[in-house]
C-alpha cells in the first residue's frame, strides 16, 4: 500500500540540508527503518501532484549504486520522500568526523558514483545534477550509493529556498549559465574526490587579499574554506527559508551585500583560475598514485566538451585498479 505519515515513526534526526530536513523513522507496519526527508515547497497543488508524480520515478530505480526509495507524500506545505536508510551516513560527515579518506577507498566512491551516473543516464535519462559527498552514502555493507539525484524539474524550481541550485561544486559551464549536462556531473565528482582525499574542499580563502585560489601557496598560512562558511555566501533568502536555515549562521556573521559578491567571486574564480588538482605538491605525490591524479584531472578538464562521459571514465586505469584490488569495503565502513 501507499506510505501513510501515521504509519512512520521517529527515530532520530539524521542531518539538515539547504533543502529540508531527513529523520530516520521506522515504518510500523513492516518494521523497516528508512530515511525520511522532508522537503518544504513553495508550490500550487497542482504542481505538487506533479512533482508527486516525478518522484515516483525513482520508485523504478533499480541498481546497488543508487539508494531506493520507499515512495512520497504530500504533508502540507512539506513533500516527504521515503528511501532507503544507509546506516554509516554520508562522506562529508565521515570524513569530518575521521579525517581524510584512504584513496583506495576514494577510488571505490569514485568508481560507484560513475556506475550510478551510468546507470541514471542510460536507463532513465536523468541527470544527477548534485554530485557533492553529502549526496554519497555508505552503509555497514561497505556499499557506497548516490541519492538526491534531479529527477523532478518541478521540484527543483519550488524548492523554497533561493540558494538552491547553486553550489560550490557546479562546473564552470554550468556558472556562466550552461544547460545541465552529465559532463557537469563529472566535474563535481572531481572536485569531491579532491575534497575526499584531502579532507578538506579544494578552495582557499586567502587571508590576505581575501582571494580564491585553487593553488594554495607554499608557504602561506591559509584556512581552507569551510562548507558552513561557503553556505553563508549564498544570496539573501527569504524570512521563511532563513528561519529554517537558523542552525546555519552559527558562529558566521557576514553582514548583507558583501556574501552575495563573495559568491560571486568564488564562482568566477573557478571560472577563471586553473582547477584544483589532487597532487599539488611532492608531499601529496608520496601518498597519491600518479593514476589517481590522472583521473581526477580528466574530471576537472573546463572544457565542457573535452571532459568524458562516465562510461568512458570507468575505462580509467586508477578506476580499473581500484575494482580489481580486492579491497574490503566492508571491513573499512564497519571501521568507520
Ligand atoms: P544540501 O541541502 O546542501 O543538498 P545535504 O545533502 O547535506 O545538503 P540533505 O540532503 O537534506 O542535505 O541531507 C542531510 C543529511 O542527512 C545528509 O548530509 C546525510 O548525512 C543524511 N542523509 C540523507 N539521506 C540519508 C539516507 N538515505 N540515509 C542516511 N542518512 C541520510
Ligand atoms: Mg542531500
Amino acid at each position: 500500500g501507499p506510505l501513510r505519515q501515521e504509519d512512520l515513526r521517529n527515530l532520530a534526526e539524521l542531518g539538515m540540508g539547504n533543502g529540508g530536513s531527513v529523520m530516520k523513522v521506522e515504518h510500523i507496519p513492516t518494521g523497516l527503518i528508512m530515511a525520511k526527508k522532508i522537503v518544504l515547497i513553495d508550490a500550487k497543488p497542482t504542481v505538487r501532484k506533479q512533482i508527486l508524480r516525478e518522484i515516483h520515478i525513482t520508485h523504478s530505480c533499480n541498481s546497488p549504486y543508487i539508494v531506493s526509495s520507499f515512495g512520497a507524500y504530500i504533508l502540507d506545505p512539506n513533500i516527504c520522500i521515503c528511501m532507503e536508510f544507509m546506516d554509516k551516513g554520508s562522506f562529508d560527515g565521515i570524513y569530518k568526523r575521521s579525517g581524510a579518506i584512504p584513496i583506495d577507498v576514494v577510488g571505490m566512491v569514485a568508481a560507484s558514483v560513475l556506475e550510478g551516473l551510468v546507470y541514471l543516464y542510460d536507463v532513465h535519462h536523468i541527470i544527477h545534477r548534485d554530485i557533492k559527498p553529502s549526496n554519497i552514502l555508505l552503509n555497514s555493507l561497505g556499499e557506497i550509493k548516490l541519492c538526491d539525484f534531479g529527477v523532478s524539474g518541478e521540484l527543483i524550481n519550488s524548492i523554497a529556498n533561493t540558494f538552491v541550485g547553486t553550489s560550490v561544486y557546479m562546473s564552470p559551464e554550468r556558472i556562466q549559465g550552461a544547460e545541465y549536462s552529465v559532463e557537469s556531473d563529472i566535474w563535481s565528482l572531481g572536485i569531491t574526490l579532491i575534497e575526499l582525499a584531502h579532507g578538506r574542499f579544494p578552495f582557499y580563502l586567502d587571508d590576505a587579499d581575501q582571494e580564491l585560489s585553487a593553488q594554495p601557496r607554499f608557504g602561506s598560512p591559509r584556512e581552507p574554506m569551510q562548507r558552513d562558511m561557503l553556505d553563508m555566501l549564498a544570496p539573501p533568502m527569504s524570512p521563511a527559508s532563513r528561519r529554517r536555515s537558523r542552525r546555519r549562521s552559527k558562529g558566521v556573521s557576514l553582514q548583507g551585500g558583501v556574501q552575495e559578491l563573495s559568491i560571486l567571486e568564488l564562482l568566477q574564480q573557478i571560472v577563471m583560475e586553473p582547477p584544483p588538482r589532487l597532487i599539488s605538491s611532492e608531499k601529496d605525490g608520496g601518498k597519491f598514485p600518479k593514476a589517481a591524479d590522472v583521473f581526477v584531472n580528466a574530471c576537472l578538464i573546463k572544457e565542457q566538451r573535452d571532459r568524458k562521459p562516465p562510461a568512458e571514465l570507468l575505462k580509467y586505469e586508477w578506476i580499473e585498479h581500484t575494482l580489481t584490488s580486492g579491497l574490503q569495503m566492508k571491513k573499512w565502513a564497519e571501521s568507520v
